[in-house]
C-alpha cells in the first residue's frame, strides 16, 4: 500500500496533534488516506488550483473539485490542498487540510483507468464544513507542506518501487529464458543497469530523508530514474513476451498487462518527466528558463 510513506512525515512535522489523533489507525492499516492536489486545470501547474476553503465563524467551508486522487475509492481521509487566499495569489495563499471523507458534501466518483485499476477518483466538495483544527500547519502554509510532501513521494516511493521492479525483472528473465530471443540479453542488461542506477540514487535519498535532510530538487533525478527503469523493465514484457501480454488471459498474465500499462503512468504521477527535466535544467544545471 502506498501513501503512508508519503503522508506520515508531513503530518508528524507540521501537525503533531492531528498525527497523534489519527495516525495510529492509518499505520495499523485500518484506514486508507488519499491526496487531493490535482485538479482538471491544475496538474503540472499546481499553483493554479481553484478548490477553495473559505473561513466561516467556526472553521472552513470547502468548495471545488479534485481529480486522480489515488485510493480515494477506499479512503477515509483526504489530505487536501485548497486555496484560502485570493485567486491570483499563485502558490501563496494555499492551505493543507485533513478532510474526513464522510463529511456531508464530499462526493467521490471512481475513475477506471485503462489498466482496469479503479482505485482513483474524482472528488467533489460542495459546501463541506471542517473545523480549523484540521488545518495541517498554518493557514497559508500549504505550498511549503506540499513541496515537503513531494520529496517523500518522489524519494520514498522510488525506493519502495525499485524493490518491486527488481523482483519483476527476475520473473521476466525466468519467463523469457526458454525463448532466448535475439538481443534479449542486451535488453535485460539495460533494464538491470537502469534499475541499479535507481536503487543507488534512491538509497542515498532515503538516507538523507531519514537523517532529517532535504534532498530538494535532486529528488527530481530519482523521479526520472524511476520512470525510466519502470518503463524499461516492462518494455521487456512487451518486446520479449508479446503473446503473454496480448493474448493470455490467466490471472498472472492479466496482472502483467495491468502492470505494463501502469508503467506508462510512471512518467506522469508525482510530477511529469518534462517537469522534472525543467527542475533539473533550471535549478541544478542553472540553464536559462524556457521562454513561456
Ligand atoms: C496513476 C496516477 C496517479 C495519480 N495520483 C494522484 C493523487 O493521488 N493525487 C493527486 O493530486 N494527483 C494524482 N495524479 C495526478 C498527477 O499528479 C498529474 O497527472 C500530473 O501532475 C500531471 O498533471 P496533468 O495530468 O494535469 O497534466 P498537465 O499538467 O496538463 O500536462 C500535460 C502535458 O504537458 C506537459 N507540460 C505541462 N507543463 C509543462 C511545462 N511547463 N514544461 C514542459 N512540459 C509541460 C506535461 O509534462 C504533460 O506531458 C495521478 C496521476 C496518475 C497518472
Amino acid at each position: 500500500m502506498t501513501g503512508l510513506e508519503v503522508m506520515l512525515n508531513p503530518l508528524v512535522r507540521y501537525a503533531p496533534t492531528l498525527a497523534i489523533r489519527h495516525l495510529s489507525v492509518y499505520v495499523r492499516g485500518d484506514e486508507v488516506w488519499c491526496q487531493g492536489f490535482s485538479e482538471p486545470d491544475a496538474g503540472s501547474d499546481l499553483a493554479a488550483l481553484r478548490c477553495r476553503a473559505d473561513r466561516t465563524r467556526s472553521g472552513l467551508r470547502i468548495n471545488g473539485q479534485k481529480v486522480w486522487a489515488s485510493f480515494s475509492a477506499s479512503s477515509s481521509r483526504c489530505l487536501l490542498l485548497a486555496r484560502t487566499g485570493q485567486p491570483g495569489d499563485g502558490n501563496r495563499g494555499l492551505s493543507m487540510i485533513l478532510v474526513d471523507m464522510s463529511r456531508p458534501g464530499v462526493v467521490m466518483v471512481p475513475t477506471v483507468a485503462a489498466t482496469g485499476r479503479d482505485e482513483f477518483g474524482e472528488l467533489f466538495f460542495d459546501d463541506v464544513e471542517v473545523d480549523l483544527e484540521n488545518v495541517v500547519g498554518e493557514i497559508g502554509q500549504g505550498w511549503e507542506i506540499a513541496m515537503y510532501l513531494l520529496q517523500w513521494e518522489r524519494g520514498m516511493y522510488a525506493w519502495q518501487r525499485q524493490g518491486f521492479l527488481h523482483s519483476q525483472l527476475m520473473e521476466i528473465v525466468a519467463a523469457t529464458r526458454p525463448a532466448n530471443r535475439a538481443g534479449s540479453g542486451e535488453r535485460v542488461g539495460r533494464a538491470y543497469l537502469a534499475l541499479n542506477r535507481l536503487r543507488f540514487s534512491a538509497f542515498h535519498t532515503v538516507n538523507l530523508l531519514s537523517a532529517g535532510k532535504m534532498p530538494a530538487e535532486t529528488i527530481s533525478v530519482d523521479k526520472l530514474l524511476l520512470a525510466n527503469a519502470e518503463q524499461l523493465v516492462f518494455d521487456l514484457v512487451r518486446d520479449l513476451l508479446p503473446e503473454k501480454l496480448v493474448l493470455d488471459d490467466e490471472p498472472a498474465a492479466r496482472q502483467l498487462r495491468s502492470d505494463f500499462l501502469f508503467s506508462r503512468a510512471a512518467s506522469v504521477y508525482g510530477g511529469t518527466a518534462e517537469i522534472q527535466r525543467n527542475i533539473i535544467a533550471e535549478r541544478i544545471l542553472r540553464l536559462p528558463r524556457d521562454a513561456r
